[in-house]
């Protein structure tokens, strides 16, 4: 029996896309629920470090910022959702202003950076740390709003779907199962990077939306546009961590094992070239030997004071950020693709919307642009209040937290995960991420997408239906790692981030 709600909306993650929304409905009344898989700002939003690209200098203008973002895309963007987004980036920033982002001024002036792709400054900034501040802003706004309801370490099982609606999710809160419904049901559950064996994602980025959208039926889109961010700090056979493109914007150089300047001639912007391409071109380099950032010729002090957070981390494996080269390669850095929604955000399946990393509105293309994604998350999310204006309840008289699930939806004990099904499911992660990174990874070829699908597919047999939230998990990490290889076999040439190197062209 379907139990009565609290909530008018049931929000799937706290990153930007979540936190975001979860604020613009509770600011009109909603009684809002934010379910998130580990601890608040445990998100890719909190590692971001770049900033976010709107038009805000006398320079700029929206046709050059469309332009950008579709030349990155190459084309392959949805031209009406690229100048929805461009055309309302601008007052997504003042908003952010509004609630407290303390983005870097001078003279009362915002400071713009550039990044790869970018014609213009354009990119607003906190430090090296952009995501960071603008999470401990939307978490202490959303902590603070009585209609915000969080729940951490609460896992979004399955959707509930009758009748060709969403009604509601499962969630999955220290072992327990509880079905809980709402008017609306938001996914903002962030990208995949977690599948491939060389991310700058954070542990929650398993692509649990994207499955679970999958099961109920939803339309996905471009799953094959993977970008590989060119520039993540490699030492020890790991990535440890992502090193901005504003690094390369304020005129790093990228040198080979040779210390030679590769990228000069091979593209007219030179280290500022598309992602797409600079990765490649340094997946190539790296066949003679590592790659590495420059910055000796620049001034150290500010170097160091323009990326603090950068610097630090880097002197912690002992790297001087100004003095030593630093040694790079490129890892799974996001989705382009996604769930498919329109201009406001709703899903095939009526009820069930998607903001952010977790959904397709077709700006990207076929390549991000940088710093668009966290404005794609934030001016996408607007409309879910227009949109859900009409359809939901937004009944005050519940508008007090509520800190456990309503007593008569409490549910099903899921059983614990067994020591010896731990070790097969950390087993098959591993060698899924391997997988992926050689299968469906920054060259691909038929043969490769086709030996990449039937090892996920044998990991499929060996794991079906899982109870456990571990294997629920990599169960989700296997659906979208087959969605993926499938998207990269049909589209049979190269196109942005999707390189085929047995394409005719
Ligand atoms: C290192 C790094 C640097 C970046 N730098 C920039 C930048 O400078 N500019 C820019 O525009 N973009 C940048 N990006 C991309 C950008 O940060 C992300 O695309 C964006 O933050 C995604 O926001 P989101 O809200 O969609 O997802 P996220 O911020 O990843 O949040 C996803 C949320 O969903 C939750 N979740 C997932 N699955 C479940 C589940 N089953 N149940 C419950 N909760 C779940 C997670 O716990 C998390 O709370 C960067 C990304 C990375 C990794």
């Amino acid at each position: 029996m379907k139990t009565p709600s609290p909530f008018d909306a049931i929000i799937i993650g706290s990153g930007i896309a979540g936190l975001h929304s979860a604020l613009r409905l509770a600011e009109t009344g909603r009684a809002v629920l934010v379910v998130t898989k580990k601890k608040i700002a445990h998100t890719a939003t909190n590692f971001a470090q770049g900033g976010i690209a709107a038009v805000l200098s006398q320079t700029d203008d929206v046709e050059k910022h469309s332009e950008d973002t579709l030349e990155a895309g190459a084309f392959h963007n949805n031209k009406r959702a690229v100048s929805y987004m461009v055309k309302h980036g601008a007052a997504s920033i003042r908003r952010l202003i509004e609630y407290g982002v303390p983005f870097a001024t001078h003279g009362g002036e915002l400071l713009l950076t550039r990044e790869g792709g970018h014609s213009e400054r354009r990119i607003v900034f906190v430090s090296d740390y952009t995501g960071k501040a603008v999470e401990e802003v939307l978490v202490k706004r959303a902590k603070k709003h009585p209609l915000i309801t969080i729940w951490e370490d609460a896992t979004a099982g399955d959707f509930i779907v009758r009748d060709g609606h969403c009604l509601g999710v499962e969630v999955i809160q220290e072992g327990e199962v509880t079905k809980i419904y709402a008017s609306a049901v938001i996914l903002a559950s962030g990208g995949v990077g977690q599948i491939y064996a060389y991310t700058t994602n954070p542990l929650i980025s398993t692509g649990d939306g994207i499955a679970m959208a999958h099961r109920a039926g939803c339309t996905t889109r471009d799953l094959e546009f993977i970008q590989f961010h060119p520039t993540a700090f490699h030492h020890g056979g790991k990535t440890r961590f992502l090193i901005s493109e504003a690094v390369r914007g304020e005129g790093a150089h990228l040198l080979n094992s040779k210390h030679k300047r590769f990228m000069v001639g091979r593209h007219p912007r030179a280290e500022l070239a598309p992602r797409d391409i600079v990765s490649r071109e340094i997946y190539k380099e790296e066949r003679d030997g590592p790659v590495y950032l420059d910055l000796r010729h620049k001034d150290p002090v500010k170097v160091h004071t323009r990326f603090p957070q950068i610097s630090a981390a880097l002197k912690k494996y002992g790297f001087d950020m100004a003095r030593d080269l630093i040694p790079i390669s490129p890892a799974a850095h996001y989705l382009c693709g996604g769930v498919e929604v329109d201009l406001k955000g709703r899903t095939s399946l009526p009820g069930l919307f998607a903001f952010g990393e977790v959904a397709w509105t077709g700006v990207h293309g076929a390549n991000r642009l940088a710093s668009n994604s966290l404005l794609e998350a934030l001016v996408f999310s607007e409309r879910i209040v227009d949109e859900i204006r009409g359809t939901v309840r937004g009944d005050k008289s519940m508008n007090s937290q509520i800190n456990g699930p309503p007593p008569s939806a409490r549910g099903t004990n899921l059983p614990p995960c067994t020591p010896s099904q731990k070790r097969l499911y950390a087993k098959l992660r591993r060698s899924l991420q391997k997988t992926m990174w050689e299968s469906a990874g920054i060259i691909r070829t038929e043969e490769g997408l086709k030996k990449g699908l039937s090892e996920v597919k044998a990991a499929e047999k060996l794991i079906q239906n899982p109870d456990s939230l571990e294997g629920r998990e990599l169960s989700n990490m296997l659906t979208a790692s087959e969605l993926i290889i499938l998207a990269a076999l049909r589209r049979k040439t190269s196109l942005g981030c999707h390189f085929r190197s047995d394409s005719e062209d």
